[in-house]
């Protein structure tokens, strides 16, 4: 039958099915995967590393990631560097939710994985996935920026295989 006899659930399934929309996706997630923007989210001692990630000497610009941007309205990955305490949970929470999708979340560190050395204290976050969907956890005390180069492109891995895609939370 037509496609204009089709009503609008039957239109949406032919576009899902479409599989010139599909390549499209593909060719946007290929794209997406090599320009991701991070959130500037430096909480703590994590954030030095990142900033060494971004700086001349591990030269994250050549991946093409290197736009950190001030406003989560022009970012489309937040990198939780360092250590999340319950005061500060509502406005992480805030600013991610402020962000556009798709969007995407790093756990940098102990800290953001766990709670790190201070998971036991009452003002910390035992882990950012408390709050946030996180689609990469990056170990270490702090982890060094190779770490997060490889975080980074794991995350473009992920983006670019929609069979590893994260379970959205809530
Ligand atoms: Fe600092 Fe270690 Fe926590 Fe990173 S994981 S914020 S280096 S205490």
């Amino acid at each position: 039958k037509g496609i204009e006899r089709l009503n609008d659930q039957q239109v949406e399934e032919f576009v899902q099915k479409n599989i010139i929309l599909t390549s499209l996706d593909a060719v946007f997630n290929w794209a997406r995967g090599r320009s991701l923007w991070p959130l500037s989210s430096g909480l703590a001692c994590c954030a030095i590393e990142m900033m060494a990630t971004g700086a001349s000497r591990f030269d994250m610009a050549r991946f093409g990631y290197e736009v950190f941007r001030p406003s989560p309205r022009q970012a489309d990955v937040v990198i939780v560097a360092g250590t999340l305490t319950w005061k500060m949970a509502p406005a992480m929470k805030r600013v991610y939710e402020q962000m556009a999708e798709p969007k995407w979340v790093i756990a940098m560190g102990a800290c953001a994985c766990t709670g790190g050395p201070f998971n036991e204290s009452y003002a910390v976050v035992p882990g950012v996935d408390k709050i946030l969907p996180v689609d990469v956890y990056i170990p270490g005390c702090p982890p060094r920026p190779e770490a997060l180069l490889d975080g980074m492109l794991k995350l473009k891995e992920k983006i670019q295989d929609p069979s590893k895609a994260r379970v959205k939370h809530g």
